[in-house]
């Protein structure tokens, strides 16, 4: 066995038996129950009795009045990292260049540091690249889409009642991406110019909005972007007709998309729907964290409809009709913005100086976070080629240096999952 090579290691008894090791899952939480001294490892529901030598990961549940059963538990972290290495291959294989290839991957000085972010305990790598790309990094968007969030939990305080619009428009299986985007994007900035929108806004008290684009796809609908547009509306000289609102944008948009050569109709067009009771319900749907958590679980979703990363997940596994949408998705949103907010909107809703996707996917890390473990260059491309990155941030969370250690250990080091 090759000898490792760690800076900052504490000493610990290593670890040396997962075998065998079975955990109690009581409705949605895990207790681990682990023979040996490994016991302090397991605390947590997602963390899993990974099985060092065969990378198996499961837990043999026991839910009461369901019996025992058997499944494979992985965390969204894991996936998220597991995504992240598809995603890097298919790009790479396309021959295209894009920046998240260097994402999660070039050290800047010396080693790759694990550390633990002293408000959330969670464990995260620092002196590593990030690419801060919002629609095809599933690691930087899902912490990006968590600080747009932040903000958005920040506006709805402004005492200013939001109005959620939703914003679509017919297609189908062989429409592209890119036309869709346009007729789309274009049609909602001429909506928002000119005469009719000054007087619509004054009229209904608008005084911000933020929108934010999501696109999905289907085998058999092709191609479904939409909007979600957060109103803000000032109604203390009282409420607003919603009704009304809706159809005078209805019949503005749905002229607007026939002009572009697009199509829409009062069903396939907008929706409003008023959330003032249940912001933080409505807000939690944006984004692409949403996403990732829904194609993560696989549960409640409309079949056959696709989010990008489900997309690469797929064409990762070989499906060439995915491959050829996913590498479309990634020509059409180069350049294209996730979240706009109107001007002046940040200034009324008191929400501050608007952050980079760049710096929202940094935010997380601090100098004066605690270091868990130093990998060095040789070890760490160790890691990429394996594509654990995910698993041994669990790791160093649930069981802190050691376990990482431990699992390096066990990780056959001539494994070429990914060329690096
Ligand atoms: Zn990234």
């Amino acid at each position: 066995m090759n000898l490792l090579n760690f800076n900052c290691v504490k000493k610990r008894e290593p670890i040396i038996d997962w075998f065998h090791l079975e955990t109690n899952c009581l409705d949605d939480k895990i207790i681990a129950q682990p023979n040996r001294n490994v016991k302090h490892i397991f605390t947590r529901a997602e963390f899993v009795t990974k099985n060092v030598r065969s990378g198996q990961q499961t837990c043999k549940i026991d839910k009461n009045n369901l019996g025992n059963t058997t499944v494979n538990v992985s965390t969204i972290r894991t996936w998220k990292y597991k995504i992240l290495n598809i995603v890097k291959k298919l790009i790479s294989g396309a021959g295209m260049k894009h920046r998240i290839l260097n994402c999660m991957h070039l050290i800047h000085s010396g080693s790759a540091d694990i550390k633990r972010n002293s408000k959330t305990g969670k464990a995260y790598y620092s002196g590593i690249s990030v690419c801060g790309s919002v629609w095809l990094c599933p690691v930087c968007s899902s912490r990006i889409a968590q600080g747009r969030r932040e903000e958005l939990g920040l506006a709805s305080k402004s005492g200013m009642m939001p109005v959620m619009v939703s914003v679509t428009l017919q297609h189908y299986r062989n429409d592209e991406l890119k036309k869709l985007l346009s007729v789309l994007n274009g049609s909602l900035r001429e909506l928002k110019q000119g005469n009719w929108w000054k007087s619509f806004i004054k009229r209904y008290g608008i005084k911000a909005h933020v929108s934010s684009l999501e696109i999905t796809f289907s085998e058999r609908h092709g191609w479904h972007p939409h909007k979600h547009i957060l109103l803000f509306l000032d109604v203390s000289d009282g409420e607003k007709d919603l009704k009304a609102l809706k159809s005078e944008l209805i019949q503005r948009y749905t002229n607007l998309v026939s002009e572009k050569g697009g199509y829409a109709s009062d069903f396939h067009s907008i929706d409003v729907t008023a959330c003032s009771d249940n912001i933080n319900g409505y807000i939690a749907k944006w984004g692409l964290i949403n996403e990732v958590a829904n194609a993560h679980i696989k549960v409640g979703r409309a079949k056959d409809s696709y989010s990008p990363f489900q997309l690469a997940e797929i064409a990762g596994a070989g499906e060439r009709w995915a491959l050829v949408a996913y590498l479309e998705y990634v020509e059409a949103t180069y350049g294209k913005k996730q979240i706009t907010w109107s001007h002046n909107a940040r200034k009324v809703l008191g929400i501050g100086k608007e952050k980079t996707d760049q710096e929202l996917a940094k935010e997380h890390e601090s100098l004066d976070d605690e270091i868990i473990l130093s990998i060095e260059r040789e070890q760490w491309k160790r890691v990429l080629r394996n594509g654990v990155q995910g698993e041994l941030l669990e790791l160093a969370e649930k069981g802190g240096d050691g376990a990482v250690i431990s699992y390096l250990a066990g990780l056959d080091p001539g494994t070429t999952n990914y060329n690096y």
